[in-house]
C-alpha cells in the first residue's frame, strides 16, 4: 500500500527524509515555506559527523559525493588568547575523514538532486484525526490531508503544536554574524589567522568564533551573554556610561559610532560594528579585524527546546530535527536532523499497512527521543562550558573532545 506522506520543511531534516524514501521508490511530498532554493542565503559551513549525519548520507547513497564536495583540512581548529597567543592549533591528518565541513548550499543542492519539491508552500498548521487523515492548512487557505506528516520545520515549528505546548526560550547567550569574502585576496592577514578550518577565541562570557566556507568566504560569529533585549541599552550591558565620558570630553574608543543617549538599530551596519567593538575591547587588533571588516550583521539569539523533549504519540503526525529537539549550536543539531530523516524513511518505507506506519512511527520516536536527549544534555552543558566566565572551560573541552 502507497501512504500519502508529506514533510514539512526543506532543512537538512527533511530533505534527507525524503531523499531517503525516494531512494525506496516510495513517493514524497515536500512542503517548503521559501519561494526558491536560494531565496535567502542558506548559512555557514557544517561538519558532518561519521556516526551522524555521513551515516544518514551512506543511507540516501550520496556518501561518495559529499566526500568529493566536503572539505576534510576543514576540521582545523585553533584557539587564541584574547591576546592572540595561540593556545592550541589542532590540524586533522590528510585521511582524517571524522567530520569534514560542506557549505550549507552544497549539502542542500546535492541532497534535493531528483526531488520535486513544492516551494512557496508554507504551512500554518496541521490537524491530525480527521476522516481522511492529517490535515494540512497553507498560508494561501488552501488545505491537503495525508496519511503521515512530518513537521521538519526548525525551531519554530507550525506542525509542533499539534503534538505539544513546548516552545522555545532563550539560552541567555545571544550571537552576532558577520561574514568576509574572497578573504584570501582582500584580506591575506585575516585568511592566515583563520587557517583552513575554524580559529576561535575565548574571553569572560564572551567569543569570536570565525570559520572558512568554501570560496575563500569566512563567518564569522560574535558569541556573548546578554538579556535577549541589550541592544535597547547597550551601555547599560556593557557597563559603559559613555554619555558622561562624552560630556567629560573623552575619546569614546571603539563605540564611538554610537550615539549613547540611543538604543543600538540592529539594522545599522556600522552602528553594531562600534557595539561589538567596544564589546570585545582589548582583544588583540588582529582577532578584531574579523569584525572591522565584516560585510552585514544578523542577530541571532540561541533558543533552545527543553531538554528531552517528548510529547503523547499521536497517529498522523511526528516531528523530526530542531522542529523536535532544538539545542545550543555545537555541531550536531543538523546532523541528528539528517540522521532522524534517514531513519525515519527507512522505517516508513518498510511499513506496508496503515497499522504498520504508525507502529514504524511510534517506535522511530522512542529512539528519536532516548538519543536526542543525551545531545541535549551534552550541548547544553558545552555551551555554559563555551561561553562562560571562565574562558578555561573552553580550552578545557577542546582537550576533552578532541586530544592533541
Ligand atoms: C550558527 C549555527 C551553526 C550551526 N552549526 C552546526 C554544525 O556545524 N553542525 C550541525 O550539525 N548543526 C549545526 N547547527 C544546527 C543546525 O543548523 C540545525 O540543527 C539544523 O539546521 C536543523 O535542521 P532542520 O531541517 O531540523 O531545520 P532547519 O534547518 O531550520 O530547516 C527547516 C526548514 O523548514 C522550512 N520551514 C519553516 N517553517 C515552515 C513552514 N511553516 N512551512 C513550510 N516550511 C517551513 C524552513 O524554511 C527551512 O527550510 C548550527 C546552527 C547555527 C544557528
Amino acid at each position: 500500500m502507497r501512504h500519502r506522506i508529506a514533510v514539512v520543511g526543506g532543512g537538512p531534516a527533511g530533505l534527507t527524509f525524503a531523499r531517503v524514501l525516494h531512494r525506496h521508490g516510495h513517493p514524497v511530498t515536500v512542503l517548503e515555506r521559501d519561494p526558491a532554493p536560494d531565496a535567502r542565503p542558506p548559512g555557514g559551513t557544517l561538519d558532518l559527523h561519521e556516526g551522524l549525519g555521513q551515516r544518514a548520507l551512506d543511507k540516501a547513497g550520496l556518501l561518495a559525493e559529499y566526500h568529493a564536495l566536503s572539505r576534510p583540512e576543514g576540521q582545523a581548529m585553533r584557539i587564541l588568547d584574547t591576546d592572540g597567543t595561540v593556545l592550541r592549533d589542532w590540524r586533522p591528518r590528510p585521511d582524517e575523514r571524522a567530520h569534514p565541513e560542506i557549505d550549507r548550499g552544497q549539502l542542500r543542492d546535492l541532497l534535493l538532486g531528483p526531488l520535486d519539491v513544492q516551494w512557496g508552500r508554507g504551512v500554518t498548521e496541521v490537524v491530525p484525526g480527521t476522516r481522511d487523515g492529517a490535515l494540512v492548512h497553507f498560508a494561501d487557505g488552501r488545505q491537503e490531508t495525508f496519511d503521515l506528516v512530518i513537521g521538519a520545520d526548525g525551531a519554530w515549528s507550525r506542525v509542533r503544536p499539534a503534538l505539544s505546548s513546548a516552545t522555545p526560550h532563550y539560552t541567555g547567550v545571544t550571537s552576532v554574524e558577520t561574514s568576509l569574502d574572497d578573504v584570501d585576496t582582500r584580506h591575506p592577514d585575516l585568511a592566515r589567522l583563520v587557517g583552513d578550518g575554524s580559529t576561535a577565541v575565548y574571553g569572560v562570557n564572551r567569543s569570536l568564533v570565525a570559520q572558512r566556507n568554501s570560496g575563500g568566504h569566512v563567518k564569522v560569529y560574535a558569541k556573548f551573554r546578554a538579556p535577549l533585549d541589550w541592544y535597547t541599552d547597550p551601555d547599560r550591558f556593557m557597563g559603559l556610561d559613555r554619555r558622561a565620558d562624552l560630556d567629560a570630553g573623552a575619546d569614546l574608543g571603539p563605540g564611538a559610532g554610537l550615539d549613547p543617549d540611543q538604543g543600538l538599530d540592529l539594522a545599522d551596519v556600522e552602528a553594531v560594528r562600534s557595539s561589538l567593538l567596544a564589546l570585545f575591547d582589548g582583544w588583540a587588533a588582529p582577532v578584531l579585524d574579523l569584525l572591522r571588516h565584516g560585510a552585514a550583521f544578523v542577530h541571532r539569539p540561541f533558543y533552545v527546546l527543553p531538554v528531552s523533549h517528548t510529547w503523547a504519540h499521536v497517529p498522523g503526525v511526528t516531528l523530526l530535527g530542531d522542529a523536535a529537539h532544538l539545542m545550543p549550536p555545537l555541531g550536531v543539531g543538523a546532523n541528528l536532523a539528517m540522521l532522524e530523516g534517514a531513519e525515519l524513511a527507512e522505517s516508513v518505507a518498510a511499513a506496508p499497512g496503515p497499522g504498520d506506519l504508525d507502529e514504524a512511527v511510534r517506535a522511530f520516536e522512542e529512539q528519536m527521543w532516548a538519543r536526542a536527549g543525551e545531545w541535549a544534555k551534552i550541548t547544553a552543558a558545552g555551551l555554559e562550558r563555551l561561553v562562560s566566565p571562565d574562558p578555561a572551560q573552553a580550552l578545557a573541552l577542546f582537550a576533552e573532545v578532541q586530544p592533541s
